[in-house]
């Protein structure tokens, strides 16, 4: 059997900046001093489990003023802006560790709000980065969007700014400033805020999954992204699998593969792309890896 990796497969520049600046922390962290993260540092149970024995705990919500840590992280995706605010009032130390491209995301908006636009997003609504992102939008004056059916609502007559997930899928993307581009009939601004992580990872995912048997996408059931890199190689390559951990990986799909490709989302860490690497040899100790 022949296995290609996605070279860009793993930590992206974010997640591996947040990831690093959780562990300093931690290692510079003593009692009485507490740190957690608001929400999982990233979209993976295993390394959420790793920091948790580093003594680094997640919380779900600041609305508790009975709280007993000193120190919060504030992951990659970022943090609605009124959580900021608060945040900052009660005096705590702030590691923010929002990745540079969601705060460019942020920063568009809340300069395209101040200019009156009404700002579309096209993502996730329930999706910590668009939640933290479209915070900055005037209340009453924005729209998240995820598929056609939702086009139905873009108010066509206001001056639109239409801005993505950084993790969105780029074809759909532009079949969505399309679609809006043929009903609006005032001045629409587009913003391009898919992270260049996110396209090398797709782009490289679509070339690997047209040239294998078997794909498989590893990362967190819970991460946008890698869902997205599985919806990607599924389109293209059927027998598409999208797992978690090596354990999750089965020697019946490789009856029939000569070629076997791996690709990983944003938040998947080496050491799990690696131990599927070595399930994978347990089940063919002669397999060769080749490059993209
Ligand atoms: S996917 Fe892109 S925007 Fe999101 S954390 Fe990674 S580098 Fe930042």
């Amino acid at each position: 059997m022949e296995i290609i990796v996605a070279p860009s497969a793993g930590f992206c520049f974010g997640v591996k900046r947040a990831v690093n600046m959780a562990i300093d922390a931690a290692e510079q962290c003593s009692p009485p001093e507490k740190l957690n993260t608001l929400g999982p540092i990233i979209h993976n149970p295993q390394v959420v489990k790793a920091l948790e024995e580093k003594g680094v705990f997640s919380i779900d919500c600041v609305d508790d003023d009975d709280y007993d840590y000193n120190t919060l992280l504030i992951r990659s995706h970022g943090v609605k802006a009124e959580i900021m605010e608060k945040l900052k009032h009660r005096g705590l130390k702030i590691i923010d560790a929002t990745c540079p491209f969601v705060k460019k995301a942020q920063n568009y908006i809340k300069e395209a709000a101040s200019k009156g636009y009404f700002i579309i997003m096209v993502g996730d609504k329930n999706h910590p980065e668009v939640q933290s992102v479209i915070s900055f939008a005037d209340k009453n004056k924005f729209l998240v969007i995820n598929n056609n059916a939702d086009l139905k609502n873009v108010p066509v007559s206001e001056k639109l700014a239409i801005i993505s997930q950084t993790t969105q899928d780029v074809s759909f993307y532009k079949r969505i400033i399309e679609e809006i581009s043929k009903i609006a009939k005032n001045e629409t601004l587009v913003f391009d805020t898919i992270c260049d992580a996110t396209m090398i990872k797709q782009e490289e995912s679509k070339i690997i999954a047209s040239n294998v048997d078997v794909m498989i996408v590893v990362g967190g059931y819970n991460s946008a992204n890698t869902n997205k890199l599985q919806n990607i190689c599924k389109e293209i390559q059927k027998n598409t699998y999208h797992i978690e951990t090596e354990d999750e990986v089965f020697p019946e799909w490789f009856a029939n593969a000569g070629k076997v490709g791996i690709t990983a989302g944003a938040s998947t860490p080496d050491w799990i792309i690696e131990r599927v690497l070595k399930r994978i040899h347990d089940i063919d100790g002669a397999y060769k890896k080749l490059s993209l």
